[in-house]
């Protein structure tokens, strides 16, 4: 069997819950799993973060995809309906929507659920993504209010756009918009991300909605997440499936971008950027082999990818891989992986295919007992609708 595969620590992202909780011990938590929960299973990782307030998604389908799965918390549409339509899937599945433009407004005017639907009032204070411009917020605040199908209080809240980078002079103008634009509203607050939870208390407010975070994963700029502990959730894993000689000289894989120095051993490695590895990984990327740091060298190709094994001469074919994560004594930060390939970890763990197998370590839910659950055979042809692990 190919060896490639992912490897989801469920007692990690308890624990990344826990402390998150820790860290803004007077808020709520709302846990944003969009994405499929970034890459690490949508069902799955909304049992992991049983204990949260609420979740975050991004759409509708990911909502009912929850509901269906029998999660019965409070669920949060971040961008709330894309059409008018979607207003009444909202009311059958219980849902909470984000409403950031007049546009979504004008849809709940107009719409008839058959009970008042919690709002969460977006405001752009500097972000300019989603999110009512300031001058339009008293307006709008007083149409939710006479709203019929609009439940009170309505929530407000606001992204920060560079909380990621420390001293970001942006944070603390976006603090006091925010701040001073609903200074005279009543209804519960809500403004943080990982970032903001991990180093920004004033932004801390009634909920918080972290991301990355719960998975392990730092969310700074320059790496490590200072004072956290965070664990990484996602391993992606693999073996040496071979091991060469390869002369001075020679290059190694496609397009012979890369030339042996010397006469060295170079294993390849069962993953590429079919599985979800960034292509553009430079050389000298790390990957663990036997635990130990190895560099990767030539360019990733569709399935396989190869590595520079002087660091680690005794390796040899079967020996494990990671790619990142923790495992084999070693640990990789994916943070460290994306910064080698000039992207973010997020994107990295939201491309992670299901080709790859998924294995599931760790307590599913408070009410399942320990140790490892299952192993799913991910059926290519397969729709993967449900990934549940019951
Ligand atoms: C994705 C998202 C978050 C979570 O962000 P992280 O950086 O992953 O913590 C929070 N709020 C909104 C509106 C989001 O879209």
């Amino acid at each position: 069997m190919r060896p490639a595969r992912v490897v989801i620590d469920l007692d990690a992202a308890r624990a990344n819950l826990r402390l998150a909780r820790a860290l803004a011990p007077k808020s709520k938590v709302m846990a944003v799993i969009k994405a499929d929960a970034y890459g690490h299973g949508l069902t799955r990782m909304a049992r992991a973060f049983a204990a949260a307030d609420a979740f975050g998604v991004a759409c509708l389908e990911e909502a009912v995809q929850l509901r269906e799965a029998g999660i019965h918390h409070r669920i949060v549409l971040l961008e709330g309906v894309f059409d008018a339509a979607e207003l009444s899937g909202v009311h059958t599945h219980r849902l909470d929507i984000v409403v950031h433009s007049l546009v979504q407004l004008e849809m709940l005017e107009q719409a008839a659920p058959g009970a008042p639907i919690p709002v969460w009032l977006k405001i752009d204070t500097g972000m300019h993504r989603l999110g009512l411009p300031i001058e339009q917020l008293p307006g709008a605040w007083q149409r939710l209010q006479a709203c019929k199908a609009v439940a009170q209080p309505v929530m407000l809240m606001t992204h920060l756009a560079s909380a990621q980078q420390r001293g970001a002079s942006s944070v603390m103008r976006q603090l006091r918009n925010f701040e001073a634009a609903t200074a005279a509203l009543s209804g519960g607050r809500c403004i943080a991300n990982s970032a903001a939870l991990l180093s920004l208390p004033a932004a801390h407010a009634d909920w918080v909605r972290p991301g990355l975070m719960l998975y392990g994963v730092s969310p700074f700029e320059d790496g490590a997440a200072a004072g956290a502990e965070l664990r990484p959730v996602m391993t992606l894993r693999s073996a040496l499936i071979a091991v060469n000689r390869v002369r001075a000289g020679e290059t190694i894989g496609y397009g012979g971008t890369w030339a042996c120095p010397e006469d060295m051993p170079v294993g390849v490695v069962a993953m590429g950027y079919g599985d979800g590895y960034p292509r553009h990984a430079e050389p000298g990327t790390p990957i663990l082999v036997n635990g130990r740091r190895a560099a990767l060298i030539g360019r990733p190709s569709m399935d396989m990818l190869s590595v520079d094994l002087r660091n680690v001469p005794q390796a040899k074919i079967g020996d494990p891989v990671i790619l990142w994560g923790a495992g084999d004594g070693g640990i990789l930060p994916v943070e460290e992986v994306a910064r080698h390939a000039n992207t973010i970890p997020y994107q990295l763990l939201c491309c992670v295919k299901m080709r790859a197998r998924f294995e599931i370590e760790g307590m599913a839910d408070d009410t399942t007992p320990g140790g490892t659950l299952a192993v799913e055979e991910l059926d290519l042809e397969a729709t993967p609708v449900d990934d549940g692990i019951a």
